[in-house]
């Protein structure tokens, strides 16, 4: 049985991650079973208020000052506080809470987890580009404060499981799947042609749009090659990735003796977060199971970089080390924001960031301080500065 007062907060609660999240914090008996601190979206006031409500949420927060006034009359009548704003989302997050999802999208996640692992307690982590940006920041405070992170990608899930009862020093590979995408079989020709529309619709899993076109770019993965190496502590190149389009299997750990554990489970987001809430407990859970027989068949294949460089620069980022990962999530970013608004082609995405990294390296390195926020924050700001100056000098989309 969950600890039947146990108090959470879930930053990024109207997005997908955050959408599934209030769902099994509800089937596990909400309000009645959980004292809910925060909540908190973007601009999703509406949904955001309908939250806070049935769950009663002692504050919400909309990150975006303007949204403060519609927020507090959506409210009005119910206990729920109502803030707005970049320094209320830091407050909220330094509030007490047992458990806390950090399922902001992108960069903008950072510091809500910072703020709630100085704090200690737990963090179940979707964000993966805190990570990406901060991770030696993020581990080493958790180190410190003796907060725990349970990861919620559910590779990244699925290698914490496996780890659970090994010794790391076992260990000899980590091996992360990945869907392929929905241009997996697709030429450069045909690649170039890619629009948002299409890049957003995902294969196997249905989440956010920012998500679903990093997985068709591959950049999904690149993004996790760096967050496990930040989790797992192993070297970067003891990490693989394979494709595997039916996303079954999640992840792998190969160890020294020549074994190999994989973890499997269906293609639906609640199996990751059940775990990380109910963590270190397996609770009974009412999502659908597995039939391998009825599924028949799972193919894996290599990744082709020629094609899909993300993580073949992922790679080269870790061998950059220093601020380098603060710099590829930066330009990743805004790369993605240049192609939803349709100034940049699929294409392009990666070559702006090979171009920025690779500028930034040249230019002034990567060797300031990672544990350093300031700095952290300006090499995001930079990255996404040169991305803008790339498509504003090399306009033509492909
Ligand atoms: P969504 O886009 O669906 O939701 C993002 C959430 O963050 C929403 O609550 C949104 O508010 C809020 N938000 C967006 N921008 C800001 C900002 N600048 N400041 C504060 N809050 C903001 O994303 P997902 O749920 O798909 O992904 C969330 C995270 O989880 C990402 O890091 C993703 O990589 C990771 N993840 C997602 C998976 C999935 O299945 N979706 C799987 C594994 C990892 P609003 O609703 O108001 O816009």
């Amino acid at each position: 049985m969950t600890d039947p007062r146990r108090s959470l907060s879930i930053f990024g609660s109207t997005g997908s991650v955050g959408a599934q999240t209030i769902r099994v914090v509800e089937e596990q008996g909400g309000a009645e079973s959980f004292d809910v601190v925060a909540l908190t979206c973007d601009r999703n006031v509406e949904l955001l208020a309908e939250q806070a409500r049935s769950l009663n949420a002692k504050i919400a927060v909309a990150a975006r000052d303007e949204c403060l006034e519609e927020l507090r009359a959506r409210l009005d009548g119910f206990p729920t506080e109502a803030a707005a704003g970049g320094e209320a989302l830091a407050e909220a997050a330094a509030r007490p809470a047992d458990w806390t999802m950090s399922a902001i999208v992108g960069f903008a996640g950072l510091l809500p987890g910072l703020r709630c692992l100085e704090r200690g307690g737990t963090l179940a982590l979707a964000n993966k580009e805190s990570l990406v940006a901060a991770g030696r920041l993020l581990t080493s405070t958790a180190r410190k404060t003796g907060a725990m992170i349970v990861p919620v990608d559910s590779e990244h899930s699925a290698l914490f499981q496996l780890l659970s009862q090994e010794r790391r020093d076992a260990v000899e590979t980590l091996t992360l799947t990945a869907s392929g995408g929905p241009f997996r079989k697709c030429t450069m020709e045909q690649l170039s042609r890619v629009t948002p529309e299409e890049a957003v619709k995902h294969p196997t899993w249905n989440m956010g749009t920012r998500i679903s076109i990093d997985s068709a770019t591959m950049f999904n993965k690149a993004l996790e090659l760096i967050e496990a190496r930040e989790l797992f502590g192993v070297d970067p190149e003891s990490i693989l990735v394979v494709v595997h389009p039916q996303s079954i299997v999640h992840a792998l750990v190969g160890f020294h003796d020549g074994q190999v554990l994989a973890h499997m489970s269906s293609t639906d987001m609640r199996g990751a977060i059940e775990y990380s809430l109910n963590w270190p407990a397996r609770l009974p859970s009412k999502l659908k199971r597995l039939d391998l027989a009825e599924l028949s068949r799972l193919e894996f294949e290599a990744p082709d970089e020629e094609r899909f460089p993300a993580t073949r620069l992922a790679r080269e980022v870790l061998a950059l080390g220093g601020l380098a990962g603060s710099a590829f999530n930066g330009a990743k970013e805004a790369a993605l924001d240049a192609f939803l608004e349709g100034v940049a082609g699929f294409l392009d995405i990666s070559r702006a960031v090979e171009s920025v990294v690779n500028r930034m390296e040249s230019t002034n390195g990567f060797a300031g301080d990672p544990f350093d926020l300031a700095q952290i924050v300006d090499v995001d700001r930079v990255a996404r500065v040169r991305v803008n100056e790339y498509f504003s000098a090399n306009p033509e989309r492909g």
